[in-house]
């Protein structure tokens, strides 16, 4: 059977961080608070053409894409501290605890 990872604070509690694991890229508006708030580097705002690519952003280009999304570039950065999904306006993360 899996332990769900957790962490003894000085204070004597127990924190469980909660990695990101999902971002609904549907309900995403693109406004960026989420990757504001990160400080890890995990999060990447990207365009998404016509046809549904997703494209990096280029201030020249701004016509080739339709809507600007995030995305979760690199999820082994995440420490599971929930800023995201705290910020977020459209609730768009899930986050889970790690199992060791
Ligand atoms: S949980 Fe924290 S570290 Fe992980 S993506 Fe969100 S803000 Fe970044
Ligand atoms: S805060 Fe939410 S709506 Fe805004 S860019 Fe991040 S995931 Fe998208």
């Amino acid at each position: 059977m899996n332990d769900t990872f957790s962490v003894k604070l000085p204070g004597g509690e127990t924190w469980t961080p909660a990695f990101v694991s999902s971002l609904d890229e549907e309900k995403c508006i693109g406004c960026g608070r989420c990757f504001r708030v990160c400080s890890r580097g995990v999060l990447q705002l990207v365009g998404v053409s016509e046809d549904g690519a997703l494209i990096p952003l280029d201030d020249d280009d701004e016509e080739e894409y339709q809507k600007r999304v995030m995305t979760i570039a690199h999820p082994l950065l995440c420490i599971g501290c929930t800023a995201c999904a705290k910020i977020c306006p459209k609730k768009c993360y899930r986050h889970a605890p790690a199992q060791i």
